[in-house]
């Protein structure tokens, strides 16, 4: 058979194997101490005060914007290029949710069109409660600039930095929270590490923590101090708000830090092939991630595009995957979903993100891929490009 390419996937090492298999037959499989050392490590990785580890990011966004107090008749802000995740949280919450376009160049939230946008709906009074960022393939936003403008505007910040761990803005790691209230990681197989199903909440702040800690486990507390009636006893325990059962397991949390261990390995790894990558396709009529000097991106995807009014990216899609190359498109503009059409978003409302979407195509970019395999993508490029294979 054939080798297919996959654009994202995990990479598990006999370290991995061994490490999981220990907490398999340790007195805890779920809420025990290997979550705990779990979340220190992204901690102390992050050089942020709280990590809440949960089952997914979708379940950590959600959590996000709860503990941020969002709720019916608010405003939720995102980036329609985006997984449906970004925004599904803010209507889990009854809120009311609208996109920011982007910029034509980074493809994350263009930091003018939200000014605009805020100037707007501060004279409308329906400013945003929570803007939920989301750093495109790696790459951070402008966060100096949006948090700039969220002191002026009040509204809070939560990064969805579900392709970005490991990557840097301004010099310190994303997940640091220096312009946000909360990040927000995933550990799903094709991230940048995996625990299976999995997702993290970062912040320094404590109250922040605390409510997402307990919404974690049903609204469930232990903890004498925060309980809000006298105690039965020693076996005691309240609900104080209501939660929901987002818990990760230490099964989960062992793969976790085994995997945490090897994020630096896995990012050389990212860059090196980004960089062969940037070399190789120089020769095509297509644009390279444009990358931001305040950046240093995680390399989680390696989106090209091309000019749809002369090449066809439907039949270049095709030939990839005709040759076992698992190219993908990240994103379909997550308003022109039916669901988010249905609140009556259409055609039109954020043009750059739906340019984007008719223009991109994701090569595969993961840690196992190997120079021959880059060599692969770019022989099959120069045959869609008509130049034969040694041009
Ligand atoms: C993967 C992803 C999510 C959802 O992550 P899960 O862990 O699968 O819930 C959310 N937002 C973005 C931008 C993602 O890429």
């Amino acid at each position: 058979m054939k080798k297919y390419l996959p654009y994202g996937c995990q990479n598990i090492s006999r370290s991995d194997l061994k490490i999981v298999r220990d907490v398999m037959k340790s007195e805890y499989l779920t809420q025990g101490p290997t979550i705990e050392k779990f979340e220190e490590i992204i901690s102390n990785y992050c050089n942020v005060k709280y990590s809440v580890s949960v089952n997914s990011a979708t379940s950590a966004l959600h959590l996000g914007c709860l503990a941020l107090g969002l709720k019916e008749g608010d405003i939720l802000w995102t980036s329609p290029n985006s997984f449906v995740a970004s925004a599904n949280v803010g209507v889990y919450c009854g809120a009311k949710v609208d996109f920011i376009d982007i910029n034509s160049k980074s493809y994350n939230i263009d930091p003018n069109k939200l000014e605009i946008k805020l100037v707007e709906a501060k004279k409308n009074n329906s400013l945003p409660k929570i803007l939920i960022v989301v750093h495109y393939a790696g790459q951070s936003c402008n966060m100096k600039y949006i948090k700039m403008l969220s002191n002026i505007y009040k509204f809070k910040i939560i990064e969805d930095a579900s392709h970005a761990m490991g990557g840097e803005y301004m010099g310190r790691k994303i997940g640091c929270c220096q312009f946000s209230d909360i990040s927000v990681f995933s550990f799903h197989p094709v991230k940048i590490i995996t625990t299976g199903e999995g997702g993290v909440a970062t912040t320094n702040n404590l109250k922040l923590y605390q409510i997402m800690k307990t919404l974690r486990s049903h609204g469930i507390t232990r903890e004498k101090k925060m309980m809000q009636l006298a105690q039965d006893g020693p076996w005691h325990y309240q609900q104080i708000m209501l939660g929901f059962n987002y818990r990760i397991t230490d099964i989960q949390a062992a793969l976790g830090i085994s995997q945490m261990s090897r994020i630096d390995e896995f990012i050389r790894k990212r860059h090196s092939l980004a960089k062969y990558y940037n070399k190789i396709l120089k020769k095509f009529p297509l644009n390279i991630p444009w990358q931001d000097p305040n950046t240093f991106s995680s390399y989680h995807l390696y989106p090209v595009t091309i000019d749809s009014k002369k090449f066809s990216r439907l039949d270049l899609f095709n030939l990839f995957r005709k040759n076992n190359v698992g190219v993908n498109i990240h994103y379909i503009p997550i308003h022109l979903q039916p669901f988010y059409k249905k609140m009556g978003f259409k055609k039109g409302d954020f043009p750059e993100a739906e340019k984007y979407y008719k223009e991109t195509i994701t090569l595969p970019l993961q840690t196992k891929l190997t120079r021959s395999d880059q060599n692969k993508v770019a022989s099959i490029l120069s045959l869609f490009f008509n130049k034969g294979e040694n041009s």
